[in-house]
């Protein structure tokens, strides 16, 4: 169950944490997996170096979601070399927290296009391929906090809160194409991106989640695997919350 044999898969900011752990879980399930960076081109190589000792099929592609002809030029050196695309995870995501009153515009600009434009022209891009083969899926990374909000995080939100809309338009524009189109909603995953929480905070969060516990990027990775999957054919437009109940 939940092969992936055949397929290929971009996994964007797929050099650590969440994008890592989804890299490795497809891999694992056989799909041939491109690991996209745009600074930690070490971090990538290590990717790729591990996913390949485990028997796995792994490849680069250095670009910034927000530099849309970067994008377009990778996306098609990539379906030159590899002949097709069947999943992207559009999981390349930045977080600029700050009270609204404090916000500054380049922060809200900077959140937009590397989490908002990004996303959505690996998307357009990634339909694109999967149209004429009629068989596709994309998952948008996106954040507990973009459906229940937080306090200093009203733009990263509202970023997140878009993939959501975005996902459930594009998964009506792409049905008739046999293209899903779905989002995971992670809670707080222990990765760099949460690495700045001190003990207090965490605590604090702690009494949210039910489960106890602060997640793990694999158990995000296994998800993506899952919706990737054949098995997952008939979800689309979904939100698929990775959050140890902490938003129900
Ligand atoms: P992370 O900071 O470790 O990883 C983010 C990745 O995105 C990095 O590899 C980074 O290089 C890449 N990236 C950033 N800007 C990019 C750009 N312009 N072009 C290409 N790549 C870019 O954080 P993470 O926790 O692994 O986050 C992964 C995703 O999960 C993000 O979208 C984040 O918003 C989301 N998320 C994380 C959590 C969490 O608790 N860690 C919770 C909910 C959602």
């Amino acid at each position: 169950m939940f092969r992936l044999d055949g397929k290929v898969a971009l996994v964007t900011g797929g050099s650590r944490g969440i994008g890592r752990a989804c890299c490795e879980a497809l891999a694992e399930q056989g799909a041939t997996v491109i690991v996209n960076y745009v600074r930690g081109e070490d971090k990538a190589r290590e990717v790729v170096g591990a996913i390949e000792r485990s028997g796995g099929k792994a490849d680069l592609a250095g670009f910034d979601v927000a530099d849309t002809p970067a994008v377009e030029a990778a996306f098609q050196s990539l379906l030159e070399k590899h002949g097709r695309l069947d999943v992207l995870v559009a999981n390349a995501g930045i977080a600029v927290d700050g009270l609204l009153l404090r916000l500054k515009d380049d922060d809200l600009t900077r959140l937009f296009d590397t989490n908002v434009r990004g996303a959505l022209t690996c998307a357009r891009l990634a339909t694109k391929a999967m149209m004429k083969p009629r068989t596709g899926r994309v998952i948008f990374v996106s954040s507990v906090v973009g459906e229940m909000g937080n306090v200093g995080q009203t733009a990263y939100a509202a970023t997140k809160a878009a993939l959501i809309g975005a996902a459930r338009s594009i998964a009506r524009e792409f049905a008739s194409r046999n293209i899903t189109v779905n989002v995971v909603a992670p809670g707080y995953i222990d990765t760099d991106m949460t690495s700045g929480m001190n003990d207090a905070m965490r605590a604090k969060l702690l009494e949210l989640i039910p489960l106890g516990r602060t997640g793990r990027a694999r158990e995000v990775g296994t998800a993506c695997a899952f919706l990737a999957s054949d098995e997952a054919a008939y979800i689309t437009g979904q939100t698929l919350r990775v959050n140890g109940g902490m938003y129900v």
